[in-house]
């Protein structure tokens, strides 16, 4: 269950289809996706969390997860889960492209 979402900035950048969230089997396999970048490609990519170590694609080093630089709530922290919620609450993320906070999600529906 989660979101579709999509990065664009201005410079041009675009990533592909995210979906964000986790699968129907969670609890067994501790899946979540969340939208994750890297500064050496510039690029957006849709990784799982629960990872230690999430490679970039193109250049196999780390990359690096949006939801990192967002503080979690204590209530999250109780529960072990973080809510999907934190991309609408900031307009403008850092481009891994430009390196400008001019990057933008956009909603593209919901899976399941
Ligand atoms: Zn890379
Ligand atoms: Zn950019």
């Amino acid at each position: 269950m989660g979101n579709i979402i999509k990065a664009v900035c201005q410079c041009g950048l675009e990533s592909g289809e995210i979906y964000q969230g986790i699968g129907f089997r969670y609890f067994e396999n501790g899946i979540r996706i969340e939208p994750a970048y890297c500064g050496d490609c510039g690029i957006i990519v849709g990784r799982d969390m629960s990872k230690s170590f999430s490679k970039c694609p193109q250049c196999r080093k780390k990359v690096k997860f949006y939801k990192e630089d967002v503080e979690e709530s204590e209530i999250e922290k109780e529960l072990g889960l973080a809510t999907d919620d934190y991309l609408p609450e900031k307009e403008q993320w850092l481009c891994p492209r430009c390196k400008r906070e001019t990057l933008g999600s956009e909603f593209m529906g919901m899976w399941d």
